[in-house]
């Protein structure tokens, strides 16, 4: 027997409809690339996407068309999700870390017709155009004031274009398995990959990231992602806050400590998303300005495992509780996250702490299992680790354009190429990612367990644990660590440090501090350039 309840199709124009309707007055704040701060409504908002949408119709924009954003989190930038799926069409967000040639790639991979681009990515734009045979229109995401002198061929003003455009348009009805948006994995680990996101996916994804286990997000909420729009969509924010009626603080391309200190005690921010080393930089600012951050809640931190000592700074020192979390760009991005559950009422709080640094509790909506490499479930007994498998609505179950490359096994699993345990009350603990791994002597070594141990030292900033080649073992760790400004640990003392910690086997064979830790596009550590700089060890310490 079928139910008898309404089909209406999960969109994300019923969003910022809901928004504009029942949350009109909330405001959003941006820090524009112009400089000023910006504030308007989710009124506004929902006026000018529609504006913007007949601006796009206008250039021509129509069918499975797949548009460009090369922008900071601002307010224009969020019209632009809104109008370009609102319409149908596929809003591609571009990563603008990435180098020249990736930049290209994947923009001519994905077809972009149109391009959005802030002030800031003009150059960038010029200096790949004659790559980009398909680019029809590049939209410059400011106002007839700041607009460049471009050698871009059809740039138009953005707000030009909203100025000749009507704002009355009905947002056309779509089936909810219609792309909405289109998202590339930064290439960590390869050749980046197309997640193609739907409007049933975006939106079930958001309603989850409103709930308590998640963010937690309603009327009283003041949102900011610091983690950018194009980085695995700002973590469900963009669309989680209108639906929630959410204050939502956008931080334009300034992150930085003090910017970001600025921003937080400015808009009474009580929740902010970021990835660690963003809170790295915002810890040290605080500690050298002598700042505090009264209203800041809670910070949500994801994309690399967080060191112990940023949860403890957080709470101690600030009062900020901080929910460390699990996902992938594929994931929409999110996996699991780290509450308190009941069961630590009785805990000591060391071992809350312990709990704490684990990447925390599937949501409802990702069903997972951890499996041996004979593809055998393992127990859920947070001891034996396995390769991290995990099926659900938000979850890609191939790439763009990547026919050959199905991602789901035959149970709809998808391999994560995370290594980890999961323990008795569903929380998750990553070891590493599959290719990381460092096995020695047969045995198999954490690096994320050696990079959470060097980053509990007083002066170390950064920490990467990489294997090198030996004769003798197969592989035997290293560490490579960037200290703290005005520190100054030898070397030999953090390895000592890190080998109290750890069994002897697992000890780093020898410990490197370098000037210039090499980043990846979004803001992790490149594993991939150190083993590169590293594979011909000629620094060591004993
Ligand atoms: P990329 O491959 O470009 O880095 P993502 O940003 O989607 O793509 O990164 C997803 C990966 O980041 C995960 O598969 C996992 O390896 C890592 N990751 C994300 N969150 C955490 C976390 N809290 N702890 C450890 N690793 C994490």
């Amino acid at each position: 027997m079928r139910g008898l309840m309404q089909a209406q199709p999960l969109t994300t124009s019923s969003i910022l409809e809901h928004a504009e309707r029942c949350h009109g007055g909330q405001r959003i704040v941006s820090r524009m690339v112009e400089g000023p701060i910006h504030r308007c409504s989710y009124r506004e908002l929902a006026a000018r996407s529609r504006r913007l949408a007949n601006a796009l119709l206008s250039l021509g924009i129509a069918g499975d068309d797949v548009i460009g954003t090369l922008a900071w989190n601002g307010f224009r930038h969020v019209e632009a999700w809104y109008a370009v799926a609102g319409l149908g069409h596929v809003l591609h967000t571009i990563n603008p870390r990435l180098a020249a040639g990736q930049l290209a790639y994947i923009i001519n991979h994905a077809e972009d017709r149109a391009i959005l681009a802030d002030l800031s990515f003009v150059p960038l734009l010029e200096s790949i155009a004659d790559q980009l045979p398909g680019l029809r229109d590049v939209i410059i995401m400011t106002d007839r004031e700041h607009m460049p002198a471009t050698s871009l061929r059809s740039a138009h003003c953005y707000e030009e274009l909203l100025e000749q455009s009507p704002a009355s348009l009905h947002w056309p009805a779509l089936p909810e398995d219609t792309a909405s948006s289109l998202c590339y994995t930064s290439g960590t680990t390869g050749r980046p990959k197309g997640v193609l996101y739907s409007h049933r996916s975006t939106v079930v994804h958001a309603l989850s990231v409103c709930t308590p286990n998640v963010m937690g997000l309603g009327m009283q909420s003041v949102v900011l992602p610091v983690v950018p729009m194009f980085h695995a969509n700002a973590w469900g924010t963009i669309h989680a806050a209108p639906m929630a009626g959410s204050k939502l603080v956008l931080p334009g391309p300034s992150m930085d400590g003090k910017s970001l200190h600025e921003l937080i005690t400015g808009e009474e921010v009580d929740v902010a998303a970021a990835v660690p080393t963003v809170w790295q930089m915002f810890l040290q600012y605080l500690q050298d300005s002598n700042q505090r951050v009264d209203c800041l809640n809670r910070v949500m931190v994801a994309g690399s495992a967080v060191p112990r000592s940023m949860i403890e700074i957080f709470k101690r020192k600030y009062g900020v509780t901080v929910c460390h979390a699990w996902g992938m760009t594929e994931l929409s991005p999110v996996g699991t996250i780290n509450h308190p559950g009941p069961e630590e009422r009785s805990m000591a709080e060391q071992e809350q702490l312990a709990l704490r640094c684990k990447q925390g509790r599937f949501v409802y909506g990702v069903t997972a299992r951890i499996v041996d490499d004979e593809q055998r479930e393992l127990p859920w007994n947070g001891a034996s680790a396995g390769h991290l498998q995990v099926r659900g609505p938000w979850i890609a179950a191939s790439y763009y354009k990547e026919t050959g490359d199905h991602l789901l096994d035959e149970d709809n699993f998808m391999d994560t190429g995370d290594i980890g345990t999961i323990d008795a009350n569903g929380y998750l603990q990553i070891t590493d990612r599959a290719k990381d791994l460092i096995k020695s002597g047969g045995e198999w070594i954490s690096s994320v367990e050696l990079e959470g141990h060097a980053m509990d030292h007083p002066d170390v900033a950064l920490a990467a644990a990489i294997a090198i080649p030996d004769p003798k073992w197969d592989q035997r760790p290293i560490l490579i660590v960037k200290l703290k400004q005005g520190h100054a640990a030898e070397a030999e003392d953090i390895r000592e440090f890190v080998a109290r910690r750890v069994a002897r086997w697992q000890a780093p064979e020898w410990v490197t501090v370098t000037d210039e830790m090499p980043l990846t596009a979004t803001g992790k550590i490149s594993k991939l350039a150190l083993r590169h700089r590293y594979s011909h060890p000629v620094q060591s310490v004993d």
